[in-house]
């Protein structure tokens, strides 16, 4: 694979470590079935600036730098006027299996180096290690991005659905936004790291435990975020929900979800959905993870493991990101 000269504007990075998202699984398996091959995933990046073109001034090289999601967007509507470029009118441009400025088709963060526009370039601040950093690039700015939306911080009952990739850093970052947080898992087995991470309650959706989970906690929840990559009864979930509830769907399976009109009705409740965040938001969550000294909690792998790693993440053996290390690429 190789990547674009560097322009005026761009910044070569190095990189040196690359999170794995599910969303990188339901590309490759085509899940969403508009995956262009051959393909390079990987979006949670983090590593050095290598090079600067001429015309760049955010960057220098040696600094610590992260790419998410994005590479471009048209800058030009609404929407990315108001930075909300993930939300670009005219289609952003993503990391991976997108087309590029170029004409060429963009690749992500399994790789050594990438080129990208330095409006698309993140600082990661001293404080967090690179490793941990990744998967604050998606994993992160997805959860930071709907808690803030929605007012997350003291006084307020979230829930998260699913600690995965995604769900772990929602527990961690609605805790330091100072919400009282409560995790909705499939099974008990990860309460420990629940609370570690901040959770003030941990809960089993599933098992003998399921049906007790939801009578107790009817009408609970100000704000309840579903990172959950499979379809869930929806109804269930949204009986959670406090009289004008938000349920936010940040999990992207690849069947619909159902909603029960009721559910919504009988309480005035909302269900809505989120995409990434900005990029000046996803600046502003790393200085707010460097504040609260905030990391993903990972495992480290090399480039050999990463088709094992995949299948752990399917069957939510995942404690909570795996991150690869892509010197592993180079030997
Ligand atoms: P992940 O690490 O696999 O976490 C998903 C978690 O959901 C699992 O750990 C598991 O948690 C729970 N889960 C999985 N299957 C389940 C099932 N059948 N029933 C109930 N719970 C189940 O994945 P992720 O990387 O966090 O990504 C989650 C989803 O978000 C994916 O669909 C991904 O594509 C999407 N995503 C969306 C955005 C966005 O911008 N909206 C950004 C990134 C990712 P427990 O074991 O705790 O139950
Ligand atoms: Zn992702």
């Amino acid at each position: 694979m190789e990547r674009r000269d560097v322009g005026p504007r761009d910044v070569l990075i190095k990189i040196h470590f690359a999170g794995i998202c599910h969303s990188d699984i339901h590309t490759g398996r085509n899940e969403w079935g508009e995956a262009n091959f051959p393909l390079v995933p990987g979006h949670e990046i983090a590593g050095t600036v290598e090079e600067v073109g001429s015309a760049v001034e955010k960057y220098a090289v040696g600094d610590r730098v992260g790419v998410g999601c994005l590479v471009d967007s048209c800058r030009e509507c609404v929407n990315c006027r108001a930075g909300e470029e993930q939300y670009c009118l005219n289609g952003n441009t993503g990391t991976y299996g997108s087309i590029g400025a170029d004409g060429r088709p963009t690749d992500g963060g399994y790789s050594t180096h990438i080129v990208v526009d330095q409006d698309f370039v993140l600082g990661i601040p001293e404080g967090i290690s690179l490793d941990e950093a990744a998967p604050l690039l998606c994993a992160g700015i997805t959860m930071y991005s709907p808690l803030k939306h929605w007012k997350a911080g003291p006084g307020s009952k979230v829930a998260i659905v699913g600690m995965g990739g995604l769900g772990h850093m929602g527990v961690k970052l609605a805790h330091a936004l100072g919400a009282e947080v409560t995790v909705l898992s499939q099974s008990l087995s990860k309460q420990e790291d629940g609370e570690r991470f901040g959770a003030d309650h941990y809960y089993a959706t599933g098992g003998e435990h399921g049906a007790k989970t939801f009578a107790e906690l009817a009408g609970s929840f100000d704000l309840i975020v579903n990172t959950v990559s499979a379809t869930l009864p929806m109804g269930k979930y949204l009986s959670l929900l406090t009289l004008d509830g938000t349920m936010v769907s940040v999990g992207a399976p690849s069947e619909p979800l159902q909603v029960p009109a009721f559910a919504l009705i009988g309480a005035r409740r909302s269900w809505a959905g989120s995409a990434i965040g900005g990029i000046a938001q996803t600046q502003e969550m790393l200085d707010f993870c460097a504040e609260h000294g905030i990391g993903s909690t990972i495992e480290v792998i090399g480039g050999e493991q990463i088709d094992e790693a995949w299948e752990r993440v399917i069957s939510s053996d995942v404690r909570y990101r795996f991150v690869i290390d892509t010197a592993t690429f180079e030997s």
